[in-house]
């Protein structure tokens, strides 16, 4: 039942050609997202909606995660940032694309997330993503600089900090605009300068902390 329907999800995004990266689909053929989701959702894993999964949080429905993915063109080696663990799905789609010679740091601030995200990774059998409990809207400095960023939450603006910590050359996705809606905007740095491109209007949960929208940090 499961895997008809993951099927399904699958024949839609390239019948449309909403996913162009191959790489990307082989991501969400690999990784089970039922293993992501709270017991209670695994029946409707493979559904195209975000599911709750605590704290008022969500895991993205899997359209949305897929192009977010597609427009972060991850190569394999790549080093990853990632704000927002939540489920930790994404951050598994993540390490299946970044490869054996890439990395993945995932950033989460909610401390039962972080233990929710480890233990799915876990149960998953994967073992190369790095799951920190921090305030992701001010990066991860430590790693600096990543090839990639993706953000999972909404900003009010793109946090220099973030633009900081991108190599030159590097892509950023995140979703910009207020609680109520925001609109997806893809950035690629050059020459110091980030180019940005809008992907279109979405609604995701406020990134809090330091340059959230929420600035009630849990930290
Ligand atoms: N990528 C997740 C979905 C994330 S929902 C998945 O695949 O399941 C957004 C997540 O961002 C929530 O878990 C929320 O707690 C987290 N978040 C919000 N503000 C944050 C911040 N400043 N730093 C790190 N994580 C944050």
């Amino acid at each position: 039942m499961l895997e008809r329907e993951k099927l399904r999800l699958l024949e839609l995004w390239e019948s449309q050609r909403l996913v162009k990266d191959r790489h990307v689909l082989e991501a969400f053929r690999k990784i089970p997202r039922e293993m992501f989701v709270p017991k209670e959702f695994k029946d409707d894993a493979y559904r195209d909606e975000p599911l709750p999964i605590s704290a008022g949080q969500t895991i993205s429905q899997p359209s949305t995660v897929m192009l977010m993915l597609d427009a972060l063109e991850v190569r394999p080696g790549n080093k990853v940032l990632e704000i927002g663990a939540g489920s930790g799905y994404n951050a598994a789609l993540l390490s299946f694309l970044v490869g054996s010679k890439g990395k993945v740091i995932s950033t989460e601030i909610i401390p039962a997330l972080v233990r929710f995200a480890k233990s799915n990774l876990k149960k998953a059998g994967i073992k190369k993503v790095t799951v920190i409990q921090t305030d992701g809207s001010k990066g991860h400095a430590k790693e600096a600089p990543y090839d990639r960023i993706i953000c999972t939450a909404a900003a009010p603006v793109i946090p220099q900090v973030l633009i900081d910590q991108l190599k030159e050359g590097g892509i950023i996705i995140i979703p910009v605009g207020g609680a109520w809606g925001q609109t997806m905007i893809r950035g690629r740095k050059i020459k110091g300068q980030l180019e940005t491109e809008d992907l279109g209007g979405y609604l995701f949960v406020p990134l809090r902390g330091r340059f959230g929208i929420d600035s009630r940090a849990t930290e």
